[in-house]
C-alpha cells in the first residue's frame, strides 16, 4: 500500500514553489562566479544560440501539476493539491499545432498526466490527427492509486503509449524516502 506525502511546497507556503525565489537562489549560487557555464553561454560557444528546431518531430506536453505523490525532487511542485491542468479548450489548440506542424510523437508529462480527466480524449484525438508515438511520463503508482486506473495498462497497450518511468534509487528505502512511502 503506497502511503505518499501529501502536501506540495505552495500548499505549504515555502517561497521555494516561487519561480522568483529559485532564479535568485540559481543566480546567487552555483552559477555566481561563472565557474559553471550557463546553458546560453555553452552553446553560445559552439554558435549555436538561440537553439533553433529544425524540424517538429516530439512534441512534448505538461498537461498538468495535479499528481499522486508529493516527490521531494519534484521540479514542477506536483502534488494532490495542484488543480492546475490543462484544459480541453487549450488540448484543442494543441491538436491543431500538431495538424500543422506534423510531428510523429507526443509526449506527454505532469504532474501525473493521467490524471488529467482528459488525458484519454487528448490522446485518441491526437491519434486521428496524425500522431503515430506516444509517450507517458509515468510515475506507475497512479495505475494502482484508484479503481478508475486500474486499466491504463489496457489503455497504453492499445494506443501504442510508450510509458516511461523512473526512480531516483533502485533500493527501496531510498526510492522511499524520495517519493514516499511504498513506492
Ligand atoms: S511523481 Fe513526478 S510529477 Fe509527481 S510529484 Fe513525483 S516527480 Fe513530481
Amino acid at each position: 500500500m503506497t502511503k505518499v506525502k501529501t502536501q506540495s511546497l505552495q500548499k505549504k507556503g515555502s517561497d521555494l514553489a516561487q519561480s522568483n525565489r529559485q532564479l535568485e537562489i540559481l543566480s546567487n549560487g552555483i552559477f555566481q562566479n561563472g565557474e559553471l557555464p550557463t546553458f546560453k553561454a555553452k552553446i553560445s560557444e559552439t554558435n549555436q544560440f538561440p537553439l533553433k528546431a529544425k524540424k517538429l518531430e516530439i512534441l512534448q506536453i505538461n498537461v498538468g501539476y495535479m499528481c499522486n505523490q508529493v516527490c521531494d525532487h519534484c521540479h514542477v511542485d506536483a502534488g494532490p493539491d495542484r488543480k492546475e491542468i490543462m484544459t480541453r479548450e487549450t488540448m484543442k489548440q494543441c491538436l491543431e499545432v500538431i495538424k500543422t506542424s506534423g510531428p510523429h510523437t507526443l509526449d506527454l508529462t505532469g504532474g501525473a498526466p493521467e490524471m488529467n480527466p482528459d488525458f484519454r480524449w487528448f490522446v485518441e484525438e491526437a491519434a486521428k490527427v496524425g500522431i503515430k508515438d506516444f509517450i507517458v511520463r509515468s510515475n506507475l503508482t497512479i495505475i494502482r492509486a484508484n479503481k478508475k486506473f486500474y486499466d491504463l495498462p489496457e489503455f497504453f497497450k492499445k494506443h501504442n503509449v510508450h510509458v516511461v518511468s523512473s526512480m531516483p534509487h533502485w533500493t527501496r528505502g531510498k526510492t522511499d524516502k524520495q517519493r514516499g512511502e511504498g513506492v
